[in-house]
């Protein structure tokens, strides 16, 4: 016999779900899951695991509560592991109680996670408190979408109209009319402050304030939709000061990140932070070279460079992933002075347990050259660096009087899986910038999705950059890069998007 778990999935944005929420999908093995489930929660289950979508529309129902109820028992009796994942909290609104009830009943096993319920959070993502000292000392949860085959409303309208100071409404939307009016002739004041909150916790949250008298006409001329959670009371007056979510620097921005999926949940995350919503399209893929015969030559005399020079986190990873398939270690690179071009790549040098001797304060090659430690002058000095990279750092070195030997430890490749959505959202107008981190990830993109050499985007996509040399291959091939990072790095290109957009 196997067991249930009826978990809570949260209002939606992936980081409000719950630990043992996450423990019991990642051993799941069947996941029965609502249409409110952030999909990021469901990519939890392990990648054998079924997953079944039961989800329901408020009129439209996909699979009835029976035909729920049936299924969890049957994959239960199979001996599986089942989680059933609902929007919010399984026990409020969300029939958890009822499927509770048919398992207890067929004698299985089955335990509760609690969710954060959309009730509390999704107001709280809007600014608004649902208790305020001062301000109300009770709150209720209502549904607004009573059973329809009910004859008469079982929700005390008397009572809870002047009872409850504030009051949320779920599933309330399409019933918002009948509510108002319950709560306005049974003794609420018309000016009672009243916010819809839709898609709440999500990069696309939507909020639409206004006052029991003229919420009902705001909503129909914006066609505001469900679904949404709908607060009533004096609360909601106080998310003009405490809103937080939804004024962020580039919210609801939507941002393409071109870079290779490694690397891609840096910048997402940056992003991510100040509002925005990325979407990952990795055009570059990171791959070994084709033979490790200069990489094996140049690691195994080593000791015979006075430098060795990284210029990116990938040339690190790379190299460091060679010397132990050599079955060594670190101290296999004894002897050479560390450079790394960029405070990214000098981490991942620390990550590795090696010191950095050198960075230079700008991340560019004439730079690099520039702030040298020691003249170049006869100096031994080892690149290890992506195919086809530029070569005007060796050139650079080599005017000053260096050997430098130039290895390829890794390379870079086209990577078209996402072009077909990519192509849609563009044409659609959907998506408001897409960032470059390397002049590959630009001519990547210009493969991909441009005609011949050269691309033309839609007017209102703006082009953002990592520097002036990503920036000078987009205008190479017709983009107008409307950002420039001052500093190129991720942080860097994050800033300058938020400058441009927001203006601070
Ligand atoms: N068990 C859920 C509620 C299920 S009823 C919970 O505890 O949150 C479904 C209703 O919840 C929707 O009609 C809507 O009113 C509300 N809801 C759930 N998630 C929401 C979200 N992210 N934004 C706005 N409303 C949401």
């Amino acid at each position: 016999m196997g067991k249930v778990y009826l978990v809570g999935a949260g209002p939606g944005d992936p980081g409000l779900f719950t630990i043992r929420g996450s423990e019991c999908i990642r051993k799941a093995d069947v996941v029965i899951y609502d249409r409110l489930v952030h999909p990021d929660i469901v990519a939890q289950a392990p990648p054998e695991a079924e997953l079944i979508y039961v989800g329901k529309a408020s009129s439209t129902h996909t699979m009835r509560q029976d035909d729920i109820n049936r299924l969890l028992v049957a994959q239960a009796k199979e001996g599986k592991t089942v989680v059933r994942l609902k929007g919010g909290d399984p026990f409020v609104f969300g029939r958890g109680g009822e499927e509770a009830q048919v398992l207890a009943r067929n004698g299985v096993q089955f335990e509760i996670v609690p969710g954060i319920t959309s009730a509390v959070a999704v107001p709280a993502y809007a600014g608004i408190p649902i208790t305020q000292r001062g301000y109300c000392s009770t709150f209720g949860i209502i549904t607004g979408h009573e059973d329809p085959t009910k004859t008469q409303s079982s929700i005390k309208w008397d009572k809870i109209a002047t009872g409850i100071d504030t009051i949320v409404f779920l599933m309330g939307v399409e019933n918002l009319s009948n509510i108002v009016t319950e709560l306005t002739t049974n003794g609420r004041d018309p000016s009672t402050p009243v916010a819809l909150v839709r898609w709440g916790t999500r990069a696309e949250q939507e909020t639409l304030v206004g006052t029991l008298s003229d919420i009902v006409e705001k909503v129909q001329r914006t066609g505001f939709k469900s679904p949404a959670v709908t607060v009533v009371g004096e609360v909601v007056a106080l998310r003009e000061e405490l809103r937080w979510f939804d004024n962020r620097p580039l919210f609801g921005k939507k941002v393409l990140v071109t870079r290779s999926r490694d690397q891609a949940s840096a910048l997402s995350e940056a992003l991510s932070d100040q509002g925005a919503k990325p979407i990952e399209f990795p055009v570059i893929r990171i791959s070994p070279p084709e033979s490790f015969v200069y990489v094996d030559a140049a690691l195994n005399r080593i000791e015979d460079y006075d430098w060795l020079i990284f210029t990116s986190a990938n040339g690190v990873h790379a190299t460091l992933d060679r010397v132990r398939q050599l079955g060594r270690d670190v101290r296999s690179l004894r002897g050479p002075k560390v450079a790394a071009i960029g405070p990214k790549t000098a981490q991942a040098v620390r990550d590795t347990g090696i010191n950095v001797d050198f960075v230079p304060t700008e991340f560019v090659a004439e730079a690099v050259v520039r702030d040298f430690p020691e003249p170049p002058d006869a100096k031994r000095i080892l690149i290890l660096r992506a195919r086809d990279a530029r070569e005007v750092l060796p050139e650079k070195l080599k005017e000053q009087g260096a050997h430098v030997d130039v290895v390829a430890c890794y390379q870079t490749q086209i990577e078209d899986s996402g072009t077909p959505r990519v192509k849609e959202l563009l044409a659609a107008g959907e998506i408001d910038v897409v960032t470059f981190t390397s002049s590959s990830t630009v001519t990547n993109f210009v493969k991909l999705l441009g005609e011949g050499d050269d691309i033309s985007l839609p007017p209102d996509t703006r082009v953002a950059c990592i520097g002036p040399i990503t920036a000078q291959t987009a205008t190479d091939h017709g983009l107008k890069p409307d950002v420039v990072a001052d500093e190129y790095t991720i942080e860097g290109l994050v800033a300058a998007i938020v400058t441009a957009l927001h203006g601070h």
